[in-house]
């Protein structure tokens, strides 16, 4: 044997058992009943095409906190909390307080706290009374009712006096007037792809894949001390326009060496920080403000294979792609009458028989 033809020997042998375990992962699937099991194994796979794609995506990580304005029962002592005017630098927004953002990109709540605007009211719940009347008799103490073997029975409501302590102010009869703040993450991402085959986008944009270009880039201590300040839609432009800039350049720098093509990734940042809409201008400050976080980019390698393949003397093609080797048909697959049609006739029959001596 020659070293051209071990090689392509071996080469024929890789590239055969990658995609016939996928195939027979895939085939093997009760729920695709007309589908021949270890297909994988039983077919004949005659050519195999790497169509290697890049999927690139960015985002920026906003965290968000409104703000809602409710009254609490106030006891008279004083407020141990957050109180608006007590922070030392500022108190015209929410991120004074209690701010520390989550690692990662995940969506989720943050904190949710009070802080007190000093406002002292009579409870409206109870006109200051403290208690308002019983729901459980509706004020009427001592009733009468039928019970299940139709006799007339008393009935007495262990309130005693037909009321019952005032829900809104827990009895106290008055209230604090309080700003409820609640924190939330998201992740806002678009992405892109560098792929010019056959396999679905939405496949495509859903696989995982090896990550071969990372930028972030962190705002948070820049975005809090600005925040103090008043952070405004200018300075979301100027912090924005700094981070392209940035990124473009680690893009020339680092990416040309890889395979994706260049131009793609900075059409994709270009359109993204065109597109991007500025959130921060439409904060309402104590109401609703968002601060951008930190911002992901990301171009990642996804394997895509096509494969053609012939089974019982006819042609078939198929894509396996992601991480995770998933396979999906171009056109129609195999189709026969397998063990699992045979399984689900089977059980079909019996009921009928069942059905057929439950009648007689
Ligand atoms: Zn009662
Ligand atoms: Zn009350």
């Amino acid at each position: 044997m020659t070293t051209a033809e071990s090689q392509l020997q071996v080469q024929t042998q890789g590239i055969a058992q990658y995609p016939i375990n996928a195939m027979n992962r895939w085939s093997s699937s009760f729920f695709k009943l007309s589908l021949p099991s270890n297909l994988g194994t039983r077919a004949a796979i005659k050519e195999t095409a790497d169509e290697g794609a890049k999927v690139l995506s960015i985002g920026v990580y906003i965290a968000l906190r409104v703000a809602e304005v409710e009254g609490v029962p106030y006891d008279g002592s004083t407020y141990e909390g957050h109180t608006i005017g007590d922070e030392s630098k500022s108190t015209s927004t929410l991120w004074a307080y209690e701010t520390a953002f989550p690692e990662g990109f995940d969506t989720r709540d943050g904190e949710e706290f009070l802080i007190s605007l000093g406002h002292i009211y009579k409870c409206p719940g109870c006109s200051g009374q403290g208690r308002v009347r019983c729901s459980t008799c509706g004020g009427r103490i001592r009733w009468h009712e039928k019970n299940w073997k139709d006799e007339i029975v008393e009935k007495i409501c262990s309130c005693g006096d037909g009321k019952m302590m005032c829900p809104s102010c827990t009895g106290y009869g008055e209230q604090l007037k309080v700003l409820r703040v609640k924190t939330h993450y998201v992740f806002n991402e678009k992405k892109e792809k560098e792929y010019s085959g056959r396999l679905p986008e939405r496949l495509l944009m859903g696989s995982t894949g090896n990550v071969i270009f990372r930028h972030t880039t962190e705002f948070q201590k820049r975005v809090i001390a600005e925040a103090i300040d008043g952070f405004n839609a200018d300075e979301f432009t100027g912090l924005m326009a700094d981070v392209h800039g940035e990124l473009r350049s680690e893009v020339a720098e680092s990416v040309a060496r890889q395979m994706v093509n260049p131009q793609i990734l900075t059409g994709l940042i270009d359109r993204y920080f065109r597109e991007l809409p500025n959130p921060v201008a439409a904060n309402q400050r104590l109401r609703a403000e968002m601060l951008p976080v930190r911002l992901k980019c990301e171009v990642t390698d996804v394997p895509v294979k096509s494969v053609k393949y012939q089974y019982k003397g006819r042609d078939y093609s198929l894509y396996i792609y992601s991480n995770d080797r998933q396979v999906w048909p171009e056109g129609k697959a195999p189709a026969e009458f397998t063990w699992k049609l045979g399984v689900v006739f089977g059980l079909f029959a019996f009921v009928c028989l069942l059905l057929i001596m439950a009648v007689h």
